[in-house]
């Protein structure tokens, strides 16, 4: 069976940036199980995956926009000192989960602080990134009904219960 409409897919993966260091990895975790067509993983990577089959291995190189964007400068923000619980040590790099308007967390990194206010970082931090997987496909399978109706696996087999 190929990758590709109505099929779940199961990989290994190593994830390098352009110097060559480790971004993220598979190994020594199970490996990440997809369905294609529903954007669990980024369209790049997606896309390069289609027609793959079990046992075959690729690299992939994915630009950053059909990764996790492009780097945005619009997307700093200044936040109130006074917004952010005083008993939490805020530093440089630290990684928050602020809340929008609509209850979603969003992800931000911090970027500077002064006294009054924090500029926080919105973009994702791979942002702006040209990424290289090399990847391993381990399994591939129908979808259930119940996943494609879902839009995500429900674990190796299909059947584990969320
Ligand atoms: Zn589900």
């Amino acid at each position: 069976m190929k990758i590709g409409e109505n099929t779940a897919a199961a990989i290994n993966y190593t994830l390098y940036l352009e110097d060559g260091s480790i971004a993220d990895s598979s190994e020594g975790q199970e490996p990440l199980n997809f369905l294609f067509g529903y954007d669990n993983i980024i369209p790049g990577l997606e896309d390069a995956l289609e027609g793959l089959q079990k046992g075959d291995k690729k690299t992939v190189v994915v630009a950053p926009d059909e990764a996790y964007g492009e780097f945005q400068k619009e997307a700093f923000q200044e936040v109130s000192r006074a917004d952010f619980p005083e008993d939490v040590e805020l530093e440089v790099g630290m990684q928050l989960a602020l809340v929008d308007e609509e209850g979603y967390h969003v992800p931000a990194l911090i970027d500077k602080i002064s006294d009054d206010t924090i500029t926080m970082n919105f973009n994702h931090p791979l942002a702006g990134r040209t990424l290289k997987f090399e990847v391993e496909v381990i399994d591939v399978r129908e979808a259930t009904e119940e996943e494609l109706e879902h839009g995500h696996v429900h674990g190796p087999d299909g059947h584990h219960h969320h």
